[in-house]
């Protein structure tokens, strides 16, 4: 378990201290195609706990996470970069979930579900924070709020309730079974210009999520000129040839993992 400084910033917004990968581990959600889940990446420990009850109860209770099978999924947790500084993915304390569905900026989440959402926030007891509450919405992303850190790790609310729910509160976690072997994640294809389908899909909203300042891309499967160019100034910046193609280089440098 080791933490960085990402940015300049040794803690994300939330105040949690930023980690590298050795810090989290992968939530695992009954009853879901937990193949299409292998980016749900989170800080180990109480956060773990209470950030994966949290993905049970969506899952369970608004909508299902492993929804987009096109790519491999579009529910990402930590990240080793962000766009965003200070961004809580770079300490394994954010997630978005069905990101496809939500861009970031858009309100697009119909009210019946808003109203779902707000109802197991509640449930959470302040400990969950949804970014649709930012004046820059972001309705698929979820976070371990403020007041959840303590020094470097959680505070004693966090624990309190993490304990709770492993006790059985909600019945989330208690009794609960996930497949021990998981199918291996699968293997990104090189993709270039005139390519389409869903892991073209997959890598627009990659591109968007990682490099929002310059990335725009309508999210329609299509590889253009418009998705090549987002990829040419990926691959300018990581000092990678700058050929437009994706390959395994540039899938690593627009943060695939
Ligand atoms: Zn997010």
């Amino acid at each position: 378990m080791t933490f960085r400084t990402a940015y300049g910033n040794t803690r994300s917004e939330n105040g949690w201290r930023m980690c590298n990968r050795d810090a989290c581990e992968r939530i695992l959600i009954p009853g879901a195609d937990n193949q299409f889940l292998a980016a749900l990446i989170v800080r180990s420990g109480p956060s773990e706990v209470v950030l994966r009850a949290w993905a049970i109860w969506y899952h369970r209770n608004v909508e299902r996470l492993d929804l987009y099978k096109a790519g491999v999924g579009d529910d990402w947790g930590w990240s080793l970069v962000n766009d965003v500084g200070d961004s809580n993915h770079l300490s394994g304390t954010g997630y978005d979930f069905n990101a496809v569905q939500y861009p970031w900026k858009l309100r697009t989440m119909p009210a019946g579900r808003k109203q779902k959402v707000r109802e197991g926030l509640r449930l959470f007891e302040d400990n969950i924070f949804w970014g649709a509450d930012w004046a820059r919405a972001d309705e698929m992303h979820y976070q371990l709020n403020k007041g959840t850190a303590s020094g470097d790790g959680a505070s004693a609310k966090l624990i309190e309730f993490a304990r709770r729910l492993e006790a059985g509160y909600l019945g989330l976690l208690a009794g609960t079974t996930v497949p021990p072997v998981l199918p291996k994640p699968v293997a990104r294809p090189t993709l270039r210009r005139g390519d389409s389908g869903g892991e073209v899909t997959y890598l627009q909203g990659l591109l968007n999520r990682m490099f929002a300042s310059y990335s725009k891309l309508a999210v329609d499967g299509d590889f253009g000129p418009a998705t090549e160019s987002v990829v040419r100034e990926v691959q300018r910046r990581s000092n990678l040839a700058v050929d437009g193609v994706v390959g395994p280089d540039t899938w690593r440098a627009a943060g695939q993992r």
